[in-house]
């Protein structure tokens, strides 16, 4: 069994298509009958209030769509008036219209318009027609005009409408699909997802679901059948990661048995001890460490909450082991930032934690690279060339490998690479791994690290191959951000505030949602403040006593260093920026954030956002400016100051805004039918334990082999 070869038939061969359709249809990612299909509508609008001419029937009034045909224009035969007379054309027939004293009707339609009629039906003797109706000339017939397939009984509302793109229409959409329907072949469609899965949960067949989705005879249908495609996406999205779980667990992972005493001894050294949910990760990755299979485990945390300690500690418990058969040197570890600014501080905190050990660290960035312990300068770090550092990486010499993604560029290559640590990354499974440790049959732990709070129904789908371990506590003593949600009113009273704040030695961000001064043309789209603009004004009115520098997105990398270590030395007090300062930048004496347009951000960004001011032991504030008068957006806002944590944060997000918009599906690879699933905790989990029983009675899938298929397919777009 496979794909019907109907399913993977060129559009081109199955439509007559212009130039500019098969343009537009190339640039939906439309190239085979199945992805017609797939192409999902967005909405679904108001129907067809019209009648087929067919239907209609004399002395009613009615509305019919149609093509004028044959219009005459002349005079009355008895009154000399003016007389225009023609056809109205739909597919089901025509009827005759007459226009006396309407002169203008010459000017208002022509043969061949599109137009819509309204008026009472005449009958003389039999003959059905319209005298003096009112006529409007429209661009498009509504979509179902002359099907009867679906025509007459589709309900109001449920219209289907498509994403669009020029020449081909949600039109085009409707009547290409009732061809693909209508075809004797669409019987051979199979359905990939077994009968009794879908029983389970009362989820219509696929050749059902694709006419229900696509024409719906009630809103119900649709929707049943966006469930059913939700429950099939995040069905294989599941398949996919009980298989990387499965393929995982056969590989062979670096033992790593540390005695719990000289882990006590590690991490007695921090200057603070370990909240419950850092102790607990860690006992967690130790547990995962002695098993022989390879770890794959998320460690989730508010910024802050202490991700870098449980990195750093299960870290020594690697590089202090000794490889297998081997009588020197250690296992390696590799640690990989998202950024250069990053990578540069945890080389620098990594070197605090290991400095009373024989422990080589290592940073590799786009810049260069550097190696502590310095051979001239006892307790700091030197800079070293490129080809030493990966000489240094081959044989195992420097143990710890901190680095941005350059640490995975083909070049380095280490001896004994056994657990690989990821800040701040979206997806690194097995293959990544494998690629990383190169030649080395046994693949190393992986602990992927993210202050990102996304709700747990997106977790479990996204990241299901993974264990999940949570910082859900800040650590002691930290005093929670004071978060104000600020009207225009309040602004200057904020200024004054901040100003005690600068007076005093603190340092500032402010977040405007913009870059550039806005484009004159567009500032009633977009009037929302801008970096470059803002940073101006508050040098020239506000703030004029103190330093001001600006940071976007738009800056290369070693200007936004350089931007970013002038803040963090305190040579720039306030740091004007878009929403890239929110990775992990630590500076603990920046204690203010403002955020301009607060209404444009999620609350989990600007969660992480005010992440961005509680690192010192100051009292920390953020303000939210917002603009909008709406009580919705107001009360959505104050959440800010009352969720208990970024995930309660997220899951209001959720409830409130819906995943598609907040997550974008594309930043994760699934559809927009898929994203509104993640709402439905039941449909996820359902989703979850039917894969994983089916992968577990059958890891490779040979009973299903249209299940494999359809999953090698996927595989191959996610990845290329
Ligand atoms: P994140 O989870 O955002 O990566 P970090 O690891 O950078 O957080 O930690 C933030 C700050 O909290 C650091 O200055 C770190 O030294 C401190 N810290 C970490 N764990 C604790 C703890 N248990 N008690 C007090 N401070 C801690
Ligand atoms: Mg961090």
């Amino acid at each position: 069994m496979s794909l019907s070869p109907f399913l993977s038939q060129p559009v081109k061969s199955f439509f007559r298509l212009s130039d500019v359709q098969n343009q537009a249809l190339k640039k939906l990612g439309i190239s085979t009958i199945n992805d017609i299909l797939y192409h999902f509508p967005v909405r679904y609008g108001e129907s067809n209030p019209g009648k087929l001419i067919r239907d209609i029937v004399g002395g009613e009034q009615v509305t019919i769509y149609g093509k004028v045909t044959g219009l005459k224009m002349g005079k009355s035969f008895k009154s000399h008036a003016p007389k225009a007379e023609g056809y109205i054309e739909d597919d089901s027939g025509r009827v005759k219209v007459i226009w006396l004293h309407q002169p203008y009707i010459a000017r208002l339609i022509q043969n061949e318009s599109l137009v819509k009629v309204s008026g009472k039906v005449s009958d003389r003797n039999g003959v059905l027609g319209f005298m003096n109706p009112e006529i409007e000339s429209i661009g498009a017939l509504p979509i179902n005009i002359g099907e009867s397939l679906f025509g007459e009984s589709v309900q109001h509302g449920s219209m289907p409408i498509y994403s669009e793109s020029k020449g081909i229409t949600s039109r085009w959409f409707f009547h290409a699909l009732q061809k693909v329907f209508k075809h004797p072949d669409f019987e051979s469609v199979v359905d990939p997802i077994p009968e009794e899965i879908l029983a389970r949960y009362n989820l219509p067949s696929l050749r059902t679901s694709l006419i229900w989705i696509h024409a719906p005879q009630k809103e119900s249908d649709a929707q049943v059948a966006r469930k059913r495609f939700a429950f099939e996406e995040v069905f294989f999205i599941q398949l996919a990661n009980e298989q990387r779980r499965h393929e995982n667990s056969i590989h062979k992972g670096f033992i790593i048995d540390k005695p719990i005493a000289d882990v006590d001894v590690f991490t007695k050294r921090f200057p603070f001890p370990l909240t419950d949910g850092q102790q607990k990760s860690i006992n967690d990755i130790l547990a995962d460490f002695k098993k022989g299979q390879p770890m794959s485990r998320l460690l989730e945390g508010d910024v802050g909450s202490g991700k870098t300690a449980v990195a750093a500690v299960t870290a020594y418990t690697a590089v202090t082991t000794r490889p297998k058969n081997q009588g020197y040197g250690t296992l390696q570890v590799a640690y990989m930032a998202p950024t250069e600014i990053l990578a540069k501080q945890h080389f620098e905190s990594f070197i605090k934690y290991f400095s009373h050990l024989p422990i080589s660290i290592g940073l590799i960035t786009g810049t260069g690279c550097r190696k502590f312990p310095s051979k001239l300068k006892p307790g700091g770090w030197t800079d070293i060339s490129r080809s030493q550092f990966l000489k240094w990486v081959a044989n195992g010499e420097i143990a710890v490998v901190i680095g941005t993604h350059a640490l995975i560029q083909k070049a380095v290559k280490f001896k004994h690479l056994s657990y690989v640590i990821i800040d701040e990354q979206h997806r690194f499974g097995t293959a990544q791994r494998q690629k990383l440790a190169r030649k080395q049959d046994i693949i190393p732990h992986l602990l992927s690290m993210t202050a990102t709070p996304i709700p747990r129904t997106l977790a479990l789908t996204m990241y299901g191959d993974l264990d999940l371990s949570l910082l859900d506590q800040m650590p002691m003593g930290r005093k929670p951000v004071i978060t104000e949600i600020v009207a225009p009113a309040k602004r200057d009273a904020v200024y004054e505030k901040i100003h005690k704040e600068l007076k005093e030695g603190r340092q500032v961000y402010i977040i405007c949602p913009r870059i550039d001064e806005p484009d004159p043309e567009k500032e009633k789209a977009i009037n929302a403040k801008s970096v470059k603009e803002e940073a101006k004004r508050l040098k020239k009115d506000i703030f004029k006593d103190y330093k001001i520098d600006i940071m976007h997105s738009k800056m290369k990398p070693a200007e936004k260093d350089d931007v970013m270590e002038k803040f963090s030395n305190h040579n720039v007090d306030i740091l004007v920026s878009t929403s890239v300062v929110e990775v992990g930048v630590n500076v603990p004496n920046a204690t203010v954030i403002i955020i301009e347009g607060g209404e444009r951000f999620g609350l989990s960004q600007l969660h992480q956002l005010r992440g961005r001011v509680i690192r010192g032991n100051h009292q920390a504030y953020c303000y939210v400016f917002t603009e909008s008068q709406s009580d919705k957006t107001i009360d959505r806002l104050k959440a800010l100051a009352t969720a208990k944590n970024g995930f309660e944060l997220s899951e209001i997000d959720l409830q409130l805004r819906g995943a598609g918009e907040l997550y974008g599906g594309k930043q994760w690879g699934i559809s927009d039918v898929a994203m509104e699933a993640i709402k439905n905790i039941k449909m996820v989990e359902a989703a979850r334990k039917e894969s994983r029983a089916m992968i577990e009675s059958d890891p490779t899938l040979s009973q299903y082999p249209l299940i494999k298929q359809t999953l090698e397919g996927r595989e191959e777009i996610h990845f290329e």
